[in-house]
């Protein structure tokens, strides 16, 4: 179909695109171990409680419960 972008395209991009330089446009990450931690998006807060995980494109907020994987969308 003109203008349609073909899924393989779309896998390979995000495959390329890492979840902690997604979310580190949004939030100041600090590197904490294996982690980025930094302040959660999806909800006010003053002391960092939101985790980025490189290793399995995974992000956790402890303050909110807000999750997901990188690759699920
Ligand atoms: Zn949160």
């Amino acid at each position: 179909m003109a203008g349609q972008i073909p899924q393989r395209f779309i896998d390979d991009l995000l495959g390329r695109v890492d979840v902690v330089e997604v979310v580190g446009e949004r939030v100041q990450l600090k590197k904490a171990g294996r982690n980025y931690s930094g302040l959660c998006p999806f909800h006010q807060e003053k002391t960092p409680s939101f985790t980025v995980s490189a290793d399995k494109q995974f992000y956790h907020c402890f303050g909110c419960g807000a999750n997901g994987m990188h690759y699920a969308s």
